[in-house]
């Protein structure tokens, strides 16, 4: 049997922990890492039942006001699934049935799974199961979802309820005189005309209107304007009397009473507590100190330190490993196969390539380990709430803080799932500054490059350079930010919403799937776009090739040194040689790279970069990093390779091949101030194409150009100031 069951909860009420749990490897993810705005599906297996189970995005309500409640509900409209199990914090019941309410409106298949049990008791909250699932007329099973204590139970119950397969059968809850004949107009007329009927119980369409749920109302309009006319005539109406009488609008006598009937329950011995209730909980403790004004902030920094120490010093072992691996594979390939194309686009697009991006992965697993314990602690959601006072000046939200840190904030994220974390920003202007300024961020991708080149020229003090490049990030985002907000975007801000949780200890196994989830968005990443994308970089750095007349003049010079040593190719390939024939060699050595050297110039990127050079000389840039930087309008991950490529093509000698920040340090054209400048060119230019893929359709190709363009110019310029400053300082 074929069950469809769905997952939905307020924030933080353990919905992921209780999803991994129930389905454990059998899941996959629809969605970006980091935000569950798009529905993670699982399956599981009982018996002969299969249920396909779908984890919502979490939200405290079921109206329009954001992404997550329109995406929940249209989930459960449309697909109407055989369950729903509705996860409700013990340690928080009335807030969490909030949402419960609002399900029981809709009639729903409900099974309410009432988590954090333990925490609850541990807070000496009791609760009367039995007589809970008596007054409210529903399965109520306590679960501990860390421990996957009661689970099987739960699913138990959830599969009897599913099989059923009952009708909907919607509660009615009374929202008081006021509004109780305007309610009946409403649902008397939705009834006449079969408005919406399809997916909505009539009654709580009758609702929807009464909260001016943008869209039901607009739903209404499209499907049957002359009836939704009549409907919004009896809302308004309903509305000024409420306004003249109470002096509020219908939401809040709705939400009044909700909080009522939720009450009215739980007081009736559902619920009993042991300890006095003002009691500080552990938590508010903890936040008593690291959400502190003063010292909140230092810890902070301290932390955020604490996590650049931790993944840069224990990542290191593992790096190097895998740049050695990459090395050897690349001179297995170089002593098997033969010269010519197929070598050298295995060797330069294809390892360097991705030997590049791959060779990062253990950094990036460190990082993304360290921001998940972070996050499954209940810290970063601090992080918000204390930044909220300093992004506020900016003209962003507390709520930017979550796209700004998964794009990257703390290093090491993306900014395609931070562009889509800021699906959770109500103010569309405030929303629209953050998608812009979010790529500002050091993403994962840009995080290599940060590393190369800090390595080679600020070798000794790694962390700390790379702790200041993050703070630049976020300057530089944040005056953008203020910037567009006084400007094209420029709006009231909204105020603060957001819980913070209680402090948890995170559990490894959560701390194991969030880890992995993301690091292998970054390697599939790796392992398609960015392949495609260095095999085609390859093909414009190596073709169309030196012209014969040109091949010719080499071919000739390195047979003149040949004939003057009378030795012959095949005589230098000897294991042994002597000291004469070892010039020679190099000799000739010098000879290859020059060659390779023109070529690359001479092909299509080289063509291109050459001619940006009139321009980029401004900044410091010389051809062979403009030819990076071409690619990394592709993707920032195809930089560095680009940059080995580049740099590699014109070495032959293996032998004395060094890694390429040696080779950049020892080139004519690096030093620090350059190595400055492009660096905040590259964090500061236009995002990567998938990136701008996503903010077009965040938003619109509109926007998704202005960023582009407008990023790379803002760069530039800043990077040609650091450039001019920096040369005439003579700090290179
Ligand atoms: P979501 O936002 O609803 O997906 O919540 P999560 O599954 O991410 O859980 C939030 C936090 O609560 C995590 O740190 C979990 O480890 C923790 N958590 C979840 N279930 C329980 C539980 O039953 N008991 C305790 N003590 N912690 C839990
Ligand atoms: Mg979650």
């Amino acid at each position: 049997m074929q069950l469809k069951m769905a997952l939905l909860g307020n924030p933080n009420a353990g919905k992921t922990t209780l999803f991994n749990e129930l389905t454990g490897a059998r899941q996959h993810v629809g969605n970006y890492p980091g935000i569950t705005v798009d529905h993670k599906e699982g399956c599981i297996i009982r018996g002969t039942s299969k249920i396909t189970l779908t984890d919502l995005p979490g939200t405290y309500s079921l109206t329009a006001y954001s992404i997550e409640e329109i995406v929940a509900r249209n989930y459960l409209v449309e697909e109407k699934p055989d369950v729903v199990v509705n996860i409700v914090d013990a340690s928080n019941l009335e807030r969490n049935l909030y949402l419960t309410c609002q399900l029981l409106e809709l009639g729903l298949p409900l099974v309410i799974a009432l988590n954090m049990m333990d925490v609850a008791k541990n807070r000496g909250i009791e609760i009367k199961i039995d007589k809970f699932s008596e007054l409210f007329n529903i399965p109520v099973i306590p679960i501990i979802a860390r421990t996957g204590e009661g689970t099987e139970e739960l699913i138990e119950t959830c599969v009897e309820i599913g099989k059923q397969k009952r009708p909907w059968t919607p509660r009615d809850i009374y929202y008081g005189e006021d509004l109780d004949h305007n309610l009946k107009a409403l649902e008397a007329t939705i009834t006449e005309f079969g408005l919406l009927s399809t997916s909505y119980p009539p009654r709580y369409t009758a609702i929807k209107y009464l909260e001016n749920d943008e869209q039901i109302l607009e739903k209404g309009r499209e499907t049957d304007p002359e009836t939704a006319a009549k409907l919004e005539k009896i809302v308004e109406e309903a509305s000024e009397h409420t306004r003249r009488t109470l002096d509020v609008y219908p939401e809040a006598i709705i939400a009044d009473h909700r909080y009522g009937y939720i009450k009215a329950i739980l007081r009736q011995g559902v619920v009993t507590h042991k300890f006095d209730t003002d009691r500080l909980y552990t938590s508010d403790k903890i936040d008593k100190v690291l959400t502190n004004r003063l010292v909140g902030p230092l810890f902070m920094l301290v932390i955020l330190f604490g996590l650049y120490q931790f993944t840069f010093s224990w990542s290191e072992i593992p790096v190097v490993f895998l740049e050695n691996v990459f090395g050897w594979v690349g001179d297995f390939i170089d002593q098997t196969l033969p010269d010519g194309l197929l070598k050298s686009m295995l060797i330069s697009g294809v390892i360097d390539g991705v030997g590049g991006v791959l060779g990062f992965v253990p950094l990036i697993m460190f990082m993304f380990f360290g921001i998940a314990i972070l996050e499954d602690s209940g810290y970063l959601a601090r992080v918000a709430f204390m930044m909220d006072r300093v992004f506020r000046i900016f003209g962003l939200h507390g709520s930017s803080v979550m796209p700004f840190i998964v794009s990257g904030g703390i290093a090491g994220g993306c900014a395609v799932p931070g562009v889509m974390a800021t699906r959770t920003l109500r103010s569309p202007k405030e929303r629209m500054a953050t998608l812009l300024t979010v790529p500002f961020m050091n993403c994962g991708a840009k995080l290599p490059v940060l590393a190369l080149l800090i390595g080679a020229f600020f070798g000794e003090h790694k962390a700390r350079y790379m702790f200041l490049f993050t703070i630049l990030a976020w300057v530089v985002a944040l005056l953008a930010a203020k910037l567009f907000r006084s400007t094209v975007l420029r709006g009231a801000p909204t105020p603060f919403v957001m819980e913070l949780p209680p402090y948890r200890f995170p559990t490894l196994r959560g701390l194991l799937i969030h880890t992995w989830e993301r690091t292998y968005q970054y390697i599939k990443k790796a392992g398609t776009v960015i392949l495609g994308i260095s095999i085609l970089l390859w093909a414009l750095m190596t073709f169309p090739g030196l012209p014969q007349d040109r091949k010719d003049s080499f071919e000739a010079q390195k047979q003149q040194i040949l004939t003057q040593s009378g030795l012959t190719m095949n005589a230098l390939s000897a294991n042994q040689l002597s000291q004469s024939a070892l010039e020679t060699k190099k000799q000739i050595s010098i000879i290859s790279n020059k060659e390779t050297e023109a070529g690359l110039r001479y092909s299509i990127a080289g063509t291109m970069g050459t001619k940006l050079e009139s321009i980029t000389k401004y900044a410091g840039f010389d051809w062979r990093t403009n030819i990076s930087l071409i690619g990394g309008f592709a993707a920032k991950e195809v930089i560095v390779s680009t940059l080995g490529t580049a740099y590699s093509m014109g070495e032959v000698d293996v032998e004395e091949s060094e890694s390429l920040g040696k080779r950049l340090q020892n080139d004519k054209h690096w030093n620090k101030v350059v190595a400055v400048s492009v660096l905040v060119f590259i964090m500061f230019y236009a995002p990567c194409f998938v990136t701008v893929v996503c903010i077009a359709k965040e938003s619109s190709w509109k926007w998704a150009f202005f960023s582009m363009g407008f990023n790379t110019i803002f760069a530039f310029l800043i990077a040609v100031g650091v450039y001019q400053v920096g040369t005439f300082l003579h700090l290179g």
